[in-house]
């Protein structure tokens, strides 16, 4: 089988296909190994989707949420054991995640979601609701149980923020390692021990995957090669074509069909050791606005010689329409503006215009539906995915990786959320 793309994503759809099967699999890509946004993640492992739990399950009802979230929280073990299993040596580090909330509307959403968890058996979460919250009176009864009233102080001291602002916080499990380390040193162990039915090929890009009945032929560069199933582990990248024989391109449903977008970030070594953390503060009076989210992941950093705290800031996204280059500059004002924005929630002591010491960005695959697509293709079996991160990916490629060899190794797998959808068709259209 062919595996396009080694970015968390294909690596972990190689590891477990390998453990889960007898296939020969090559895994092609058309840069480096975790070069793309596996090489330019904050590292965050996060169990949450981009889009509210509660969102999800009112598309798609209670029980096939709490199924997609249950599978994204398993993530933790699978890549425990793909780090276990490879022997790769990487820092994983775990602790509490926080979410910072200022108003009413965006703590119903949550809370929302904490009540499909009840439903579904899943582990309760903590949330804490400010004694001061002028809203906290006019919360919905149903809702009751699912928050404690603190002291302002405690949400400022978890959020590591003065003022009043924020009013609540939501915690969830969260750690942070790298992705990009992880990517290479399990493709070096999957080359050192399965030499016999794996094969790796670096900048090597697939321009056209052919799908019939019985096989797969893919155009990579002059080379023409042909096996039994593809799976797409692309991501934001676009550019290929995947059509049946007859030339008619396969596609998904609309609101599955991806897009690029890109994501940047900047980050400095702190003057002294921090703990580790992962915290988020919605800045949008309503979910879906359009004043981005900021984020703060602080983790342990390696550097030669020399171990130190890194603290990375993020929040914006932006449509990406052409060809994305991942050498091209940051650009000056959005670094301003991380620095304006971002900065004064990571490091408040830091003086603001100093220069950080990494800055870059990173293509990301989103669509409408907001959530990963993985599996099958509806109409063409043979065509896998496991790309779409939507902004969130580092534990649900792995998670997407191991349902792709459940499948191929013939194993019930229910149908859930991420499944490959048809295009819906107007009446009388093809
Ligand atoms: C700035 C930033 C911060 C992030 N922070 C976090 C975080 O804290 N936590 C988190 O969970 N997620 C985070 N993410 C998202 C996370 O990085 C991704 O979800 C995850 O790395 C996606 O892995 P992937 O393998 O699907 O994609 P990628 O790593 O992008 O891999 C896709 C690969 O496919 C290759 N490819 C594409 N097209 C072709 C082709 N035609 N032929 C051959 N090869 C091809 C690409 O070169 C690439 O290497 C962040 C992303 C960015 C950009």
């Amino acid at each position: 089988m062919l595996i396009v793309g080694a970015g968390i994503a294909g690596i972990a759809t190689a590891f477990f296909v390998l453990r889960a099967t007898r296939a020969r699999v090559l895994l092609v890509e058309r840069d480096r190994v975790g070069c793309g946004a596996s090489g330019h993640s904050a590292g965050q492992l996060t169990t949450y989707f981009e889009r509210p739990l509660s969102d999800i399950a009112d598309t798609f009802g209670w029980r096939l949420a709490a199924d997609a979230q249950r599978d994204l929280e398993d993530a933790h073990d699978l890549l425990d054991s793909m780090v276990g299993g490879s022997g790769a040596r990487l820092r994983i580090e775990r602790f509490t995640g926080y979410l910072a909330m200022f108003n009413r509307a965006q703590l119903e959403v949550h809370l929302g979601s904490l009540l499909v968890r009840k439903r579904a058996d899943l582990p309760a979460y903590v949330c804490m609701v400010s004694e001061e919250a002028d809203f906290v009176e006019e919360l919905p009864t149903e809702l009751d149980g699912l928050y404690e009233v603190v002291p302002q102080a405690q949400v400022n001291a978890l959020l590591e923020i003065g003022g009043d602002r924020y009013r609540a916080v939501l915690a969830e499990p969260a750690g942070c390692s790298n992705s990009s380390v992880l990517c290479q040193q399990v493709l070096g162990h999957l080359l050192a021990t399965h030499r016999d039915r794996f094969a790796y090929a670096d900048y090597s890009k697939v321009e056209q995957i052919v799908v019939s009945d019985d096989r797969v032929v893919a155009t990579v560069g002059a080379h023409r090669v042909v096996a039994d199933h593809a799976v797409l582990c692309t991501n934001g990248f676009v550019d290929h074509v995947a059509e049946d024989e007859g030339g008619v391109p396969l596609r998904i449903a609309d609101d599955q069909q991806i897009t690029g977008r890109v994501a940047y970030m900047a980050g400095f070594a702190e003057d002294s050791a921090r703990l580790p953390a992962a915290i988020s503060y919605i800045r949008n009076e309503i979910i879906g606005g359009h004043t981005p989210y900021v984020y703060v992941t602080r983790r342990t950093y390696d550097r030669d010689g020399d171990t130190v705290t890194l603290t990375c800031i993020g929040g914006p996204e932006y449509p990406h329409e052409a060809a994305y280059d991942r050498d091209a500059p940051f650009p000056g004002p959005l670094l301003q503006m991380l620095d304006e924005e971002a900065r004064p929630f990571a490091q408040p002591a830091r003086p603001p215009g100093r220069p950080y010491d990494f800055q870059w960005h990173g293509l990301m695959g989103y669509n409408d539906c907001g959530l990963r697509v993985v599996g099958a293709h509806p109409r063409r079996q043979r065509l896998l995915y496991n790309l779409g991160c939507n902004g969130v990916g580092f534990l649900a490629s792995i998670r997407g990786g191991h349902r792709i060899a459940e499948l191929l190794a013939g194993r019930h797998v229910p149908a859930g959320v991420f499944d490959p959808r048809l295009v819906v068709e107007p009446v009388g259209g093809h």
